[in-house]
């Protein structure tokens, strides 16, 4: 359709002309809404939520595509460079809040819905969230291209249409039970097209052949290969009010047609239905794996299936214009990498220059690495991506040679700047010495660009990690602090402060350049402003009760302290530290130790990988000192612990509007951004954290007076590794002895008896790298520090503000902006 580029661009300019805009006024906006209810879904007023979902999804969708069908054109009209967003993830959300917003349709569609009788806060709570990623990298991605759009730059993202995202997470009894995600619900997902005349084959298994040309020249033949074909489902992504519509394009599995048919012809009618199957299980299922390596097959398949597909759809449509002559690719194409997950593509890009489109190596070589750049998102070894190169000899023989050649030619390089060095060959070279492929080092050697995602962790790697190629390169290496968008994190998810913003700054320019929020601090000391801060923060807590009492049955009061750690479960972000407190708390309340006491909700929420034991015997213990605390009637209101279930992008909207207190808490170093602590810090909470990820740069921006700081640094960790002793600290502490005994002696689990041993023996363990004990002291001295600042309400609502006013630089727009300056240099879009 639209998405052709060899219209003439003349043509298509004056047919959308012709078209007269569709109505945007509250009466247009009625009768597309009934239209598409009645005609559409054949239903009549008042029908059910669901449908009413349908019918204004479909009214969106249409102001949507005229967007959409524009920026294409306008893209089409004026070739310049674009960037690809290349993710295995995309943690998207619920779309319906956010296009109202970008689209400036917000208000006008509740005054149509209230005109009519319905409320839109109703409807929009029957949409499913796209949750097709696992946690902070998927959302990242989704924040990116919100901002890309925002800015009007030609930015496509490319990922993949899993049928079932992120699992749902159910808590029975206290433990994790996970359920499908069937989020496409039954079939009509409105904010994707269809787009089949740009499906690719992709190639799996088989073996290479090589033989000379007549030219002399060695070629190398894959054969003997299965098929599996790509088909492409785009989702539109709108900029703010600014007409731009970019493309999230997100590939499905299926069989192609010409093997289905000669397995029919066989006779072999079950086994070629079987097969369909099979591959279309290649898009099946996300892996609920976040932080943590795994080699499976089919995962190996997955990131091939999106590399090749998204590659060759971009040298399709640059043969389209320009033939086969790829002079001047790298000036038009860039490709940035959401971590090692799509490095395949340095060895797949190489593959279709050399061996599809024949060019030489060098010069596949030098467009390849003038065209990758590549995202660090960890320093944790076992999320390192290593893949054995049986495997890959197996499913993918072609790549694999490739990779063996750049190996070979890279490690020359290596052999000229460390001469003699046997132990850097060896260190370096992409084959670790079990044969397994080291995926960051592929992804480093392919790109121009290696960025980690906050300033200690770009140092970070350039120190330790990557040192040596550091030494190699440092030009290649960069920092890119990540943000959030505050379209989404702000405007949207806080409708009460996002009207006392605009109506103190006077206009709406924070939705698009997030440092305007400074200004706000001139209205501290403003009592009216302050009163209006707090009465907002304390409605929006009553919202968060609300859903508390709904999902987990426990009554909490909005007086108390909201200390909210929600994120996914794993060691290295220590929710266990955070559930010891809890103890110290409850066993405080219960020896009597309660003066100057101030209330406090301890909520915690997040998924643990169904492989991670330890995780999810964490979420078990959570609920045991929840169920434990909640029902004893001498606690009451003092504190209360809960467990929100299922915490997703669609909760998080509820849960960090109503924040007082953001716990970033990871082991000083494991951390390597946090995107949560952003999205806590825009909306007022103050942050309670260690010297870690963006925790680093979020203190920087608003001062030691307006964060509570504990624990650990980066480097003292580094150095008492080896020499750790978790009982010294016992010893030495008379408040973690009575919590470490409590926790022994059963109290959380007197019917279960044995069940936390092994948590216990994790923090008792002299190599337990997140070194948990070793922060207790401070970490329960920085709470106290907290519970008595709640106490001075006007105080605490004068950090409240600053946060807030100081979160300028943790807007993705901001991000995207320094990746455009530094890495992509695009020239933005102008769509009116
Ligand atoms: C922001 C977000 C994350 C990332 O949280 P961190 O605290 O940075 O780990 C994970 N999941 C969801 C649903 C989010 O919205």
């Amino acid at each position: 359709m639209f998405t052709k580029t060899n219209k003439a661009p003349v043509k298509a300019k004056k047919s959308a002309a012709k078209k007269p805009a569709l109505p945007n006024d509250k009466t247009g906006l009625e009768q597309a809404f009934l239209h598409y209810l009645e005609n559409n879904l054949g239903r009549d007023l008042p029908s059910n939520p669901e449908y009413q979902l349908s019918a204004l999804a479909y009214v969106v969708r249409d102001r949507l595509m005229q967007n959409w069908k524009k920026t294409w054109q306008t893209y089409n009209e004026n070739p310049t460079k674009r960037a690809y967003y290349l993710s295995m993830e995309f943690l998207m959300g619920r779309s319906l809040r956010n296009n109202l917003l970008n689209l400036g349709l917000d208000h006008p569609v509740k005054e149509a819905l209230d005109d009519l009788g319905l409320a839109y806060e109703e409807i929009e709570q029957q949409e499913i969230d796209a949750g097709l990623g696992n946690g902070g990298l998927g959302r990242l991605a989704a924040c990116f291209v919100d901002s890309c759009a925002t800015l009007g730059l030609p930015v496509m993202g490319y990922g993949l249409r899993y049928e079932y995202g992120m699992f749902r997470q159910m808590i029975e009894q206290g433990f994790q039970i996970e359920a499908p995600d069937h989020w496409l619900g039954h079939g009509d997902y409105p904010w994707e097209s269809q787009r089949r005349e740009y499906a690719r084959i992709i190639k799996f298994g088989g073996c290479c052949h090589s033989h000379e040309d007549s030219s002399g020249h060695l070629k190398v033949h894959w054969e003997g290969y299965e098929e599996i074909l790509a088909v492409p489902f785009d989702v539109p992504v709108p900029g703010y009010k600014n007409q731009v519509v970019n493309s999230l394009r997100l590939w499905h599995a299926e069989a192609p047609d010409a093997f289905k048919l000669s397995a029919f012809n066989a006779g072999s009618y079950f086994e070629a239905v079987a097969e369909k199957q099979a591959a279309e299980n290649l898009t099946m299922v996300l892996y609920p794996n976040d932080s943590s390596e795994n080699g499976k097959e089919l995962r190996l398949r997955q990131q091939y299936f999106l590399v090749s597909a998204s590659l060759q759809d971009v040298v399709a449509q640059w043969c389209r214009t320009k033939g086969h002559d790829f002079t001047d690719f790298a000036k038009f194409n860039v490709f940035q990498l959401n971590d090692t997950h799509p490095s395949l593509a340095v060895a797949e890009l190489m593959r279709l220059l050399v061996d599809e489109h024949h060019l030489p190596w060098d010069q596949a070589w030098s467009i390849t690495t003038q065209t990758m750049a590549y995202t660090n998102h960890t320093l944790l070894p076992e999320a390192l991506e290593k893949w054995s190169r049986h495997l890959m000899a197996r499913l993918l023989p072609r790549p694999l040679q490739i990779i063996e050649e750049i190996n070979r030619r890279f490690l020359i390089e290596v052999a000229c700047k460390w001469p003699g060095r046997a132990d850097k060959i060896r260190e370096l070279s992409l084959f670790d010495e079990h044969g397994m492929v080291r995926m960051a080092y592929l992804a480093i050697v392919g790109s121009f660009s290696v960025n980690g995602v906050a300033a200690l962790h770009s140092e970070l790697l350039k120190e330790g990690l990557f040192n040596d190629f550091y030494q190699l390169w440092p030009h290649k290496f960069n920092n890119k602090t990540n943000g959030v968008t505050q379209r989404r994190w702000l405007a949207a998810c806080n409708p009460g402060l996002r009207h006392l913003i605009t109506d103190t700054l006077g206009n709406e320019d924070w939705i698009t350049d997030l440092s305007r929020l400074a200004a706000l601090e001139k209205q501290v000391g403003n009592k009216a402003f302050e009163q209006a801060w707090f009465d907002i923060k304390q409605a929006n807590k009553q919202r968060l009760a609300d859903l508390i009492a709904r999902e987990v049955g426990v009554q909490v009061s909005t007086d108390a302290i909201f200390d909210v750690q929600v994120k996914r479960i794993h060691e290295y972000k220590r929710q266990l530290l955070n559930a010891l407190h809890a103890i110290h708390l409850y066993r405080q309340i219960k020896l009597g130790n309660t003066a100057n006491w101030t209330n406090r909700v301890i909520i915690f929420g997040g998924k643990a990988a169904p492989g991670y034991a330890m995780a999810k015997t964490i979420i078990k213990l959570i609920n045991n000192i929840a169920m434990m605390v909640n029902n004893d009637p001498e606690i009451g209101d003092k504190l209360k612990v809960v467990f929100i279930p299922n915490y997703r992008v669609s909760t998080m909207e509820v849960i960090c509007p109503a924040a007082d207190v953001s716990e970033q808490i990871s082991t000083a170093g494991k951390e390597a951004s946090g995107t949560g602590n952003m999205k806590f810090m825009m909306n007022g909470a103050i942050t309670i954290g260690t010297l870690d990820g963006a925790n680093v740069e979020i203190r920087e921006s608003v001062g030691d007076d307006n964060f509570f700081l504990f624990g650990l640094r980066a480097h003292e960790v580094q150095a008492k590794l080896g020499e750790y002793y978790p009982q010294s600290y016992i010893d030495a502490d008379a408040d973690l002895q009575g919590v470490v005994d409590l926790l022994r002696s059963g109290h959380f689990n007197p019917l279960e008896p044995g069940l936390f041993d092994d948590v216990i023996a994790s923090f008792m363990a002299p190599h337990d790298p997140w070194m948990t004990l070793a922060d207790f002291r401070s970490y329960v001295a920085a709470q106290e520090q907290v519970a008595q600042a709640y106490k001075n309400q006007q105080a605490w609502v004068k950090m409240s503000i600053v946060n807030s006013a100081r979160s300028g630089m943790f807007s993705t727009d901001r991000t995207m902006q320094q990746y455009n300056d530094e890495i992509w240099h695009l020239t933005p879009v102008n769509v009116s």
